[in-house]
């Protein structure tokens, strides 16, 4: 099973994930690779809202789910209060031992993104429905814990798996969007892009259903990216190339010589990398990409 974290690896630099599949680098890590961590922090914010949203999906904990739900339809006056500290009681106080004195400003910040997007996904879908119907509410929250697997035929038949962090039903547009999240601080929004096409691609094949994404770079002056389905198909068109470079690697790592592998295409990925299989000199742009 290939799992949508070694593709997006394998899209960093397949010389990496080559290493990776031979010495057992240690898998976050690794995929973290050129990207600068700041104070938020990130595991525990995954952890937070992976809770809230299988509980917003019915997959959980049933009460929860029903306050979430009445907290979400209730008046504009009172739905963010009533909202921010059920979150807040129920899912962030629990973590309180793990949250350092540093991340609890950028972790609050961060909810507040994240509220604010979910309340306008709702309110996009109050606009065309019946607002007494829960059960049409609902459904827009798919399960945050779908496990998507699906077969790629080439040389090799690769079973590929992928978890978005979340789904959403958009029932006006008729498709998903995938909600991506993103704790570090120094995020390439076309490494982001390759790993919400997969996502999509997966939707797609096992449920037939197309996808937009959006992504929170929570750390980031601009943290939402929004990416329509025609950026998301134009991304998907290199996913067949990914998979062939895939096959060319898992073939490296059985022959034990990954020489002929290409090397990443960013080499400001370089400087971070425990691999010093580099053979081109770095300039001072590429060292400074890391001090910005
Ligand atoms: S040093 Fe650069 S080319 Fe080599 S594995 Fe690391 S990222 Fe890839």
């Amino acid at each position: 099973m290939v799992s949508v974290t070694e593709l997006h690896l394998c899209y960093l630099c397949p010389r990496l994930l080559f290493h990776h599949r031979r010495q057992n680098m240690g898998k976050s890590g690794v995929e973290h690779i050129g990207s600068r961590s700041g104070y938020l922090q990130g595991t525990i914010l995954h952890e937070i809202l992976e809770e809230v949203h299988t509980d917003l999906s019915g997959k959980g904990d049933n009460e929860l789910h029903a306050a979430l739900i009445e907290a979400l339809l209730s008046s504009p006056d009172t739905r963010e209060v009533q909202f921010h500290s059920l979150v807040l009681n129920h899912y962030v106080l629990k973590k309180k031992q793990k949250i350092k004195t540093s991340g609890v400003f950028p972790l609050q910040d961060a909810l507040r993104i994240w509220e604010k997007q979910l309340f306008s996904c709702v309110d996009r879908e109050l606009e065309h429905k019946d607002t007494s119907n829960k059960p049409n509410i609902i459904q827009i929250f798919q399960s945050s814990k779908q496990t998507l697997i699906c077969d790629f035929e080439s040389k090799k038949r690769l079973k590929i798996r992928g978890e978005p962090d979340a789904v959403f039903f958009d029932s006006v547009e008729k498709e998903y969007v995938i909600w991506e999240f993103k704790g570090m601080k120094d995020v390439h929004k076309e490494r982001v892009l390759m790993q919400v096409a997969l996502y999509a691609w997966l939707l797609k094949k096992t449920l037939g259903i197309s996808s937009r994404a959006t992504i929170f770079v929570f750390e980031n002056e601009n943290p939402i990216w929004h990416c329509d389905l025609d950026e998301i198909n134009t991304k998907k068109e290199e996913i067949g190339k990914l998979f062939e470079m895939y096959c060319l690697v898992l073939d490296a790592v059985a022959d034990g010589d990954g020489s002929t592998l290409p090397h990443t295409k960013d080499r400001s990925v370089c400087v971070q990398c425990p691999i010093s299989c580099v053979s081109f000199p770095l300039t001072l742009s590429h060292l400074s990409h890391q001090d910005e």
